[in-house]
């Protein structure tokens, strides 16, 4: 049931005439604005400022520009993520913004995504001004065929001392070794279990399996050593168990709230976000604007078929 639902919504995802009527007509939608924002850098910003408002949650900041095939389009993608770091310069909040490494150019020509990575991450620096926060371009991870060139670009702008994080995937079996070098240096990651499609060679076919690497990679980011090293812990996910997994591992190791923090999605598990702000945990939300937002929301749909309901009053509610 699970998997059919979700073949459907990444079926919606991908069409071109779906995105194109959802779009064009539908632009104020229900899911629109619980997955996404907006549309402008502003109305990305002025919901981190709410967010942080209350119940203090942090965001990063994502423009939402995919299957970017062409160097016009990345063009627009990294003015777009230059804009948004000037806009939250202006803020005092977080200079957190992430980035997929093909938004960019990695698949066109990887000398350009270097140079735009570059841009990107001097403009965070300008903008954060070294005020204190948590500033970063956060690199996220795709799938396998971009895994050595994300790490080696997150290792690049690292040694150039500019604020940037690298995401890591739980679902590859390489992780574990991805990992050490990173808390040696004291890096920032973002650890997620993995939304890409990857043969057994590769990847932990079992959801069981990914679960316990994820609790392995929490041991390995949770530890006295990581905490030494001046790594920075981010666990990105919405399972509970991992939170709680995860508070008690820091509490055994010295670590404070506030020293790593959580990461969810807009508009997903909104209760447990809250409920983890409250207790005095740091929470970051990723936090989408653009244009191109449906393949983003109905990907955040297709993740459980509860969501049913969403889809139906919304596209119902705007008939
Ligand atoms: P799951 O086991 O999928 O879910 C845990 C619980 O949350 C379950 O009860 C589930 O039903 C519920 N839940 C999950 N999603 C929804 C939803 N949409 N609506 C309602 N309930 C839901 N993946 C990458 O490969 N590369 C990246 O760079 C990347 N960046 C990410 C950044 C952030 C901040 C987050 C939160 C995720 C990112 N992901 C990325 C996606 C990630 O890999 C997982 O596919 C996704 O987070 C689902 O896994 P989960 O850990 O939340 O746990």
């Amino acid at each position: 049931m699970r998997r059919a639902w979700q073949s459907t919504m990444i079926g919606l995802a991908r069409s071109p005439r779906v995105k194109r009527w959802v779009q064009n007509t539908r632009a104020t939608s229900t899911i629109a604005t619980r997955y996404v924002a907006g549309e402008t850098a502003r109305s990305g910003v002025a919901r981190a400022a709410s967010l942080l408002a209350s119940p203090g949650i942090r965001s990063s900041l994502f423009y939402l520009g995919e299957y970017v095939d062409t160097p016009g389009l990345v063009g627009e993608n990294v003015e777009a993520k230059i804009e948004v770091a000037g806009l939250l310069g202006n803020t005092g909040m977080d200079v957190h913004i992430s980035v997929d490494p093909t938004q960019v150019g990695q698949t066109l020509d990887p000398a350009m995504a270097r140079r735009n990575v570059f841009s990107i991450a001097e403009a965070i620096a300008r903008s954060s001004n070294n005020r204190p926060g948590v500033h970063a371009l956060m690199l996220d991870m795709e799938d396998a065929s971009v895994t050595d060139a994300t790490i080696k670009l997150h290792d690049d702008v690292h040694a150039a001392k500019l604020p940037v994080a690298l995401t890591l995937q739980a679902y590859r079996r390489r992780t574990q070794d991805d990992l050490r070098p990173q808390i040696r240096r004291g890096s920032k990651v973002r650890l997620v279990k993995g939304a890409f499609a990857a043969g057994p060679d590769l990847a932990f076919p079992r959801q069981s399996e990914i679960k316990e690497n994820s609790r392995r990679l929490i041991d390995m980011m949770l530890s006295r050593e990581a905490r030494d090293a001046g790594f920075y812990p981010i666990i990105a996910t919405h399972d509970d168990r991992l939170h709680a997994y995860t508070i008690e591992r820091a509490r055994g190791n010295g670590w404070q709230a506030g020293e790593y923090e959580f990461e969810m999605l807009l508009g997903v598990r909104g209760d447990v976000s809250h409920a983890l702000a409250k207790s005095g945990e740091r929470v970051r939300l990723y936090v989408p604007f653009g244009r191109d937002w449906w393949p983003h929301a109905v990907r955040r749909i297709g993740e459980n078929p509860r969501n049913g309901w969403l889809l139906a009053r919304s596209l119902v509610g705007n008939a």
